[in-house]
């Protein structure tokens, strides 16, 4: 891979570690585009289980990826729009049975190959913030890298709040057991593991609200870098 001309800021980390809401704050403040890759693996999920495809036989994969319709692309306000078969999807891909699928699919190497791809031409055209598991170990391993985390129980009383400001009766425990079951899935995996790169600062938000991970990232670790 050639080194970009560009200036990627990767933010890698667990479910729930808050790396889309501190990704795009500071893709705002510095005016970088922001590209939430989860959204990606969760979008081919989606087609994946629309197409009820048995994904046993490798070329299965391979068939599936050749003959999928699936678009994705900002808008006029930088926002990621997912279309498949020509239909908008981007607001139906945080589900629960999306949550409960997304990890097997995103460990088969056509599809990394297939989004790693695009991931890597969107970061070419512009400057950005890209949020995921693998950017800094992977995808841009010439970024600027943050790893973000927090205790398993922090990131699950997190994502109940969200789930219940926004109207959706949730268990905690079962969140908590939901959360441990994809990170154990994406820390095993074969295919691009979640790692913390060697050069990545790591950031644990215990017990810090939002804008001040935010702060903190953006004066003590990028004003040094960028
Ligand atoms: O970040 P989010 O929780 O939306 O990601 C959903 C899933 O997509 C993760 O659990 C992981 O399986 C996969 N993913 C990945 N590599 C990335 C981003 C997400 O494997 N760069």
């Amino acid at each position: 891979m050639t080194s970009l001309k560009t200036t990627v800021i990767a933010i890698d980390g667990p479910a729930a570690s808050g790396k889309t809401s501190v990704g795009k704050i500071i893709a705002e403040k510095l005016n970088f585009n922001f590209l939430d890759t989860g959204i990606m693996y969760r979008a081919i999920t989606y087609a994946a289980l629309d197409s009820s495809v048995d994904f046993k036989q490798k070329t299965t994969v391979s068939e599936f990826i050749d003959n999928l319709n699936l678009q994705i692309i900002f808008d006029d306000s930088r926002d990621l729009k997912i279309t498949f078969n020509d239909i908008d999807i981007s607001k139906s891909l945080h589900s629960i049975e999306i949550d409960q699928n997304v990890s097997y699919y995103s460990s088969f190497k056509e599809i990394r190959d297939y989004l790693v791809e695009q991931q890597r031409e969107i970061a070419s055209y512009d400057n950005t913030v890209m949020v995921g598991r693998d950017i800094g170990s992977v995808v841009v391993p010439d970024s600027l890298k943050i790893f973000l985390t927090a205790s398993i129980s922090e990131r699950a009383k997190r994502r109940h709040k969200e789930l219940v400001d926004s109207g959706v009766s949730a268990e905690l425990n079962e969140i908590e057991s939901e959360l441990e079951r994809r990170d154990e899935l994406d820390t095993k995996r074969k295919e691009s593991p979640l790692v913390i790169a060697s050069d990545a600062t790591i950031v644990v938000s215990d017990g810090m609200m939002l804008e001040g991970v935010v702060s903190f990232i953006l004066n003590n670790i990028l004003a040094r870098k960028l």
